[in-house]
């Protein structure tokens, strides 16, 4: 950062004390990752300097040759990836890609069905906050309060009962498997389209661990950045009859320029998140969840639904008397990096809330595995049984340090 270090000292002093933390610390955060340094290459690359609006072959600015193929290696990748027929790599967020199909498929005010978000949905899925309440009529489902699952029966009558333009499936904090055809087949019955939304889960769904969207659902959106391991960033993926309009509600529907130098880094994620390695990276995410979840029941740590069967687990704190608020500060003060969340039955409000979402992406890519996860879920719980304990979180952040740098964020780093 020779350069960085030179023109702006101050920026240059902020990006290695970040540095030092992912370095130092444990990033359970569910929705995030460590990218390879191919994609942080790409990312930071000369790719930034040029507008390429419009898509391949029909662009808007001249010189675009070069991204004319970057972005098509990037949407060839991907739908070889997912096996889909169509695919936009420009929206510049999840939110932007479920913005862009709303846009295609339905007009404001017609209604949305989608997962309330305390239970599990995402603010783009129809929260009265954001665009998506604002514009379209949202009505949303839970999770059954006793099992804390997907009840596709009681989706399936609110369906019915409600006649929404389009059902929204997938969420941010839902440890359990998503039955995808089942939501495609209510959508089917009550003449809605159904969108797929598999932000969380598509290094998953990319690699068969847990089933596709694409196949059952009209359009599929996600991240890149979460379990995909890629730059920050959305898609949608189509049939080839939806192309046109998706294609232009990004652009110039709702976008300008696309962000070429994220494309081509989105371009080597697709690569990558198509080899072997990344298929066993995949799978040792899900058993590393699995592992933190036995270690936090066995510590009577309750989770939401009894376990989990993705790269997420949810805790309810309720029976350790502290709320998810003070729980990530408290691991925060000992180098484990957590966000509070809602659960099920929520009493709190989103800023205070009972549960904590964990989640195992970042530490799977660090090479960390079931023994790391045991000792994890042992730190997990005896902060949590002592909140106030700060020689105890003092210990146990030397402690992370130690593990952490046995499992450098990247081997040139340290
Ligand atoms: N959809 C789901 C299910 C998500 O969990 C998220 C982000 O957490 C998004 C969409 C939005 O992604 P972004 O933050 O890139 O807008």
């Amino acid at each position: 950062m020779s350069y960085l270090e030179t023109t702006d000292p101050e920026i240059a002093a902020i990006i290695d004390k970040e540095t030092n933390r992912q370095i130092n610390g444990l990033e359970l955060i569910a929705s995030e990752n460590v990218v390879s340094r191919a994609v942080l290459e790409a990312s930071g690359s000369i790719m930034t300097n040029k507008y390429a609006e419009g898509y391949p072959g029909k662009r808007y600015y001249g010189g675009c040759e070069f991204h004319d193929m970057a972005e098509n290696l990037a949407r060839d990748r991907v739908c070889s990836l997912f096996g889909a027929e169509h695919a936009n790599v420009q929206p510049h967020s999840g939110s932007q890609a479920n913005m862009a199909v709303y846009f295609s498929a339905i007009k404001p005010g017609d209604k949305i069905l989608s997962m309330n978000l305390s239970q599990g949905g995402h603010l783009s899925h129809g929260s009265p906050v954001n665009f998506s309440g604002i514009i379209y009529e949202s009505h949303q489902y839970g999770v059954d309060l006793k099992t804390e699952r997907m009840d596709y029966g009681s989706i399936a009558e609110m369906a019915r009962k409600v006649k929404p333009k389009i059902i929204v499936c997938g969420a941010s904090a839902y440890p359990r498997e998503i039955d995808f055809k089942a939501f495609a087949e209510i959508a089917n019955e009550v003449d809605a389209y159904c969108m797929a939304d598999i932000a969380h889960i598509a290094g998953l769904c990319a690699t068969g661990i847990h089933p596709t969207p694409v196949g059952h659902t009209t359009f599929t959106t996600s991240t890149t950045h979460k379990t995909l391991r890629g730059p920050r960033g959305g898609f949608i993926l189509c049939d080839k009859e939806w192309a046109a309009p998706i294609d232009k509600s990004v652009f110039p529907g709702m976008q300008g320029g696309p962000l070429m130098h994220i494309i081509s880094a989105k371009a080597v994620c697709f690569k990558e998140a198509s080899t072997k390695e990344f298929v066993k990276y995949s799978q040792q995410v899900v058993k590393n969840s699995r592992v933190l979840a036995d270690t936090l029941q066995s510590n009577n740590v309750r989770l939401v639904s009894g376990g989990t069967d993705n790269h997420l687990c949810l805790l309810d704190l309720t029976n350790f008397g502290i709320t998810g608020l003070e729980a990530e500060q408290a691991l925060g003060n000992a180098g484990i990096t957590v966000n509070k969340n809602t659960i099920p039955n929520e009493t709190k409000s989103p800023f205070v809330t009972s549960g904590l979402r964990v989640g195992t992406p970042a530490v799977t890519s660090r090479g960390m595995k079931e023994s790391e996860m045991k000792q994890i879920g042992e730190w997990i719980s005896s902060i949590i049984r002592e909140s106030k304990n700060t020689t105890l979180q003092e210990k146990v952040r030397e402690e992370v340090k130690s593990l952490a740098s046995k499992y450098p964020l990247y081997p040139d780093l340290s």
